[in-house]
């Protein structure tokens, strides 16, 4: 017997019932822009940015419209200029070298490993191209933080953190988004909490914390955030930060706040699927694990396997026989982007510099969401399906 999976890829649970309670409470008072509050009312998204910076050990957070957005003010905050070169992951998704261009710098491009991190020798060679590296943790795949660290460190580069992939997760124990100067995260539909759209910056820097407030579009209201500097610091800067408007809803905010208290369940329930998943698939013959390093605490919310050095004709025939078995593998080495994937020379506004030991690895990357609408047993069978179809294909 042929087994199918009938599940969806992209379906998220539904928003808990605490947070529909505040959303509708929102609603009904219909003060849902962050600084219509009444005498004594905080707000909903204050209280998230209070909430956050606590639950991450941070001294200031600012809530923003989406991931994407945070990235940006972050490379603002930090000063970079039109023209500027920034360092990035070859490995990433559209938004994160888009920030940079959005800000008119220019990305430059660090290769990737087999653990699907960034190449910290190609990162050593480029350190003294650029003063800031945006790094991506892309797929939630942490590199060795130690060394990157000492490396930009040494070198003066900035790290401003992309934490989209990991929200809840830790290298030798101290949160994502800790090490470099700003931390960043999506609550994007597909990331780890769900507003739809949002953003969340965390810094322990005053001025940094200050500027993006301002940038994100307080007006002269920063008073009113629990997490951001004292009035003083907003002094240095007010007159010469522009307001680029993003901005947090009260709406959004509440709907966070609920999910946020619960982050840590979800990251078990999500290393639940993903180490099913990941027991399933080891040893397959041609299929090559991405092990985890010790160090690492990961939120396994999607999966990744390498097909290394196979002919883009034999994936692709993993990819069609597994989807008519409903299992939904993304290729980050196709030819042409497609969906969310794309890769570094697909994205042409930013002239690429080859990296022929990361095209070897970005040609075998395939890649899976896991929904926590997966059981377990759904886990296992989606595993039974992927060892099948790659064992078919390997032996032909
Ligand atoms: C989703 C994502 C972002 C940006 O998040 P948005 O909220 O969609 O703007 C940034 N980096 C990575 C790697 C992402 O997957």
């Amino acid at each position: 017997m042929t087994e199918i999976f009938t599940g969806s890829f992209t379906q998220q649970e539904p928003i808990p019932e605490e947070a529909v309670e505040a959303a509708l409470a929102v609603l009904r008072h219909g003060r849902l822009h962050r600084y219509n509050v009444v005498p004594g009312e905080p707000g909903e998204t204050a209280l998230l940015e209070q909430e956050f910076a606590a639950q991450m050990g941070a001294k200031y957070c600012l809530a923003v419209s989406s991931g994407g957005y945070a990235l940006a003010t972050a490379l603002r905050a930090v000063g970079v200029q039109s023209g500027d070169p920034v360092l990035t992951n070859a490995f990433t998704l559209a938004p994160v070298p888009g920030s940079i261009a959005s800000v008119g710098a220019k990305p430059v491009f660090v290769g990737v490993t087999e653990n699907l991190t960034i190449d910290l020798d190609d990162l050593e060679a480029k350190l003294n191209h650029a003063r800031v590296l945006m790094l991506s943790h892309m797929r939630g795949h942490l590199c060795d933080m130690d060394r990157l660290m000492q490396m930009c460190d040494a070198a003066g580069v900035v790290v401003i953190e992309d934490c989209a992939h990991t929200m809840g997760a830790a290298w030798r124990g101290q949160l994502s988004g800790r090490q470099g100067a700003v931390g960043c995260y999506s609550c994007q539909t597909y990331k780890h909490v769900n507003s739809g759209e949002g953003g969340l910056l965390i810094t322990d820097d005053e001025e940094l914390a200050a500027k993006a407030t301002m940038l994100s579009g307080s007006y002269m209201l920063f008073e009113r955030h629990l997490a951001a500097p004292a009035p003083e610091a907003f002094e240095k800067i007010k007159y010469t930060t522009p307001n680029v408007s993003g901005r947090m809803d009260n709406l959004r905010a509440a709907i966070l706040r609920p999910q946020l208290r619960e982050l840590g369940r979800q990251v078990q329930r999500w290393n639940e699927r993903y180490d099913k998943i990941e027991a399933g698939l080891r040893d397959t013959p041609g299929l090559t694990i991405v092990e985890r390093p010790e160090e690492e605490t990961y939120v396994g919310s999607s999966i990744q396997f390498l097909l290394l050095d196979w002919s883009p004709e034999h994936i692709a025939e993993v990819i069609r026989r597994c989807a008519a078995r409903g299992v939904e593998l993304k290729w980050f080495g196709g030819a042409e982007p497609t969906g969310f994937t794309s890769r570094y020379d697909s994205w042409r506004y930013a002239d690429s510099e080859p990296l022929p030991s990361s095209d070897r690895i970005l040609a075998g990357v395939m890649d899976m969401r896991v929904p926590l609408t997966f059981s377990l047993d759904d886990c296992r069978l989606i595993a039974r399906i992927i060892r099948s179809e790659v064992g078919s294909v390997f032996q032909s």
